[in-house]
């Protein structure tokens, strides 16, 4: 089973992924970790990528599709994958399902995660990653705290903020690229029957966690 996650930047997207993850054993394959795993170690992939991360920007798809495409050849993707962060743009989308079609695949579902645009921003700027790069657990200072302030509670590592989460400009771009170019993947997916929107807000008090369960439930069945 293939499923993306879509969903703009702090929806939880992450958090949801993580726990189908977590209870179907498809692997979370989440774009942003491979890139800021390579950039902490500095790899020539890493090094390229930053120069358009750091600004907000989308790493090219010479770049991005290969990379997606390798990973999805690896041992514990053979039953599908969770895709989270791929695709962003139609183009991205238009080749995943011709990688996916050579392999006699195809997307199953689309979580398409929406969020209040107010609490959007807020939860952008209080969101905190693992140092760790084989841990990069996720935090939330308001929502979801670690145990112990600045430490993960999977690893002990300290937490830090996403440079690109602490730039305003860099998350305006973000946010803007988001609008313009991955928002048009609702109705592309929705042609293919395959979309599945849940609205992520306070408000509702209806939080990723609870998103997760629901979809397990179903996948489970
Ligand atoms: P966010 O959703 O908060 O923007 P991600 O961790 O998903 O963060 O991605 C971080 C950055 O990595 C993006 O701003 C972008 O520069 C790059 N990136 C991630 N996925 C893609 C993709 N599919 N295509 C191009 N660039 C990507
Ligand atoms: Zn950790």
């Amino acid at each position: 089973m293939n499923i993306i996650m879509l969903g703009a930047q702090g929806t939880g997207k992450g958090t949801v992924a993580g726990l189908i993850s977590e209870q179907t054993g498809l692997p979370q394959i989440s774009t942003g970790d491979i890139f800021r795993k390579n950039i902490s170690e500095k790899t020539p992939l890493g090094i390229e990528a930053d120069k358009y991360i750091s600004k907000g920007n989308l790493v090219p798809d010479e770049i991005t599709v290969p990379m997606v495409e390798d990973r999805l050849t690896w041992d514990d993707a053979k039953n599908g994958a969770i895709l989270d962060g791929f695709p962003r743009t139609i183009e991205q989308a238009e080749k995943l399902d011709e990688y996916l079609k050579s392999k006699g695949e195809k997307v199953d579902l689309v979580i398409n995660l929406v969020t209040p645009k107010e609490e959007i921003i807020d939860r952008m700027l209080t969101r905190r990653v693992c140092t760790n790069p084989d841990c990069k657990a996720t935090y939330n200072i308001k929502l979801h705290p670690p145990i112990k302030e600045g430490i993960c509670d999977k690893c002990g590592s300290p937490l830090k903020q996403r440079a690109d989460d602490s730039d305003p400009e860099a998350i305006k771009r973000r946010l803007e690229i988001y609008e313009e170019k991955t928002s048009p993947l609702v109705e592309f997916y929705k042609k293919q029957g395959v979309l599945r929107t849940e609205t992520v807000s306070l408000s509702i008090n209806r939080m990723g966690k609870d998103v997760a369960a629901d979809i397990i439930k179903e996948i489970k069945k």
